[in-house]
């Protein structure tokens, strides 16, 4: 669907709301790195692949940032930066921003907030994240089927059904079969739940699927118990 700028979707969000977003993102220590004003180039969108694809453009968020458009930022946190693919390419930048970096800003601030766009962009990758968090390792093989991730369209049920096919015309052995994953050592393991839980990245997940939250926590408190340490994440 087009992102008409005319019209102001959240015009009933208090503007104290919008500027207290905006504070938080022109805040971060990273924001003035990623910033520097923009030429209106185009660069950036002529290196942008999500903008070849969806009615984005890394130059618009760069331009509303910098113009400090308060409103314009938040409708596009709301409706725009998760169409980003995160891929950098917009560094090319000659001003020397990042809108890429913007957008990673724009998306934590989004999250940390538990912005219902946040939640809605988020909500198919519940079964990613658990998979990651909770084994510390990568999304194997057999979880490409049609059911465990609906919102990735009906050529997802093509390839499951082929699956082995697939498998075999990949290198790596170890993705001929779904037996076979990295293994994460106990140590590590261990270190990763712990980082998580120290740099907030656990209270993201919270503001953004409680559901998930829980699970999470029931998995890392049991292991950090037998471990012998006394973790509280509440
Ligand atoms: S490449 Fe840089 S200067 Fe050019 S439009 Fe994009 S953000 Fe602005
Ligand atoms: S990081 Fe995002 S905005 Fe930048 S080029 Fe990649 S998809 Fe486009």
């Amino acid at each position: 669907m087009a992102l008409d700028l005319r019209i102001n979707k959240y015009a009933d969000v208090p503007m104290e709301e919008k500027q207290r977003l905006f504070d938080e993102v022109t805040r971060d220590e990273r924001f003035e790195e990623y910033l520097y004003g923009c030429y209106e180039c185009g660069i950036c969108v002529a290196s942008c692949p999500s903008a070849r694809f969806y009615d984005f453009s890394p130059r618009r968020i760069a331009q509303a940032v910098a113009r400090e458009d308060v409103d314009l930022v938040y409708t596009l946190m709301n409706d725009s930066i998760w169409d980003c693919s995160q891929c950098f390419s917009c560094d090319r930048c000659p001003r020397k921003n990042s809108p890429g970096g913007l957008i990673t800003i724009m998306r934590e601030v989004a999250v940390n907030n538990g912005l219902s766009s946040a939640q809605e962009a988020l909500e198919g990758y519940g079964r990613i994240v658990y998979k990651i968090m909770g084994t510390g390792t990568q999304v194997s093989p057999d979880m490409l089927q049609p059911n465990a991730f609906p919102d990735w369209g009906p050529h997802v049920k093509d390839i499951s059904d082929n699956l082995d096919i697939w498998r075999r015309a990949l290198p790596p052995e170890t993705l001929h079969t779904t037996e076979t994953g990295w293994q994460v050592d106990d140590k590590t393991i261990i270190e990763l739940y712990l980082i998580w839980h120290m740099t907030g990245v656990m209270n993201m997940i919270q503001e953004v699927d409680e559901g998930l939250y829980e699970i999470l926590v029931d998995v890392m408190e049991e292991r950090l118990e037998e471990e012998g340490y006394d973790v509280t994440f509440d």
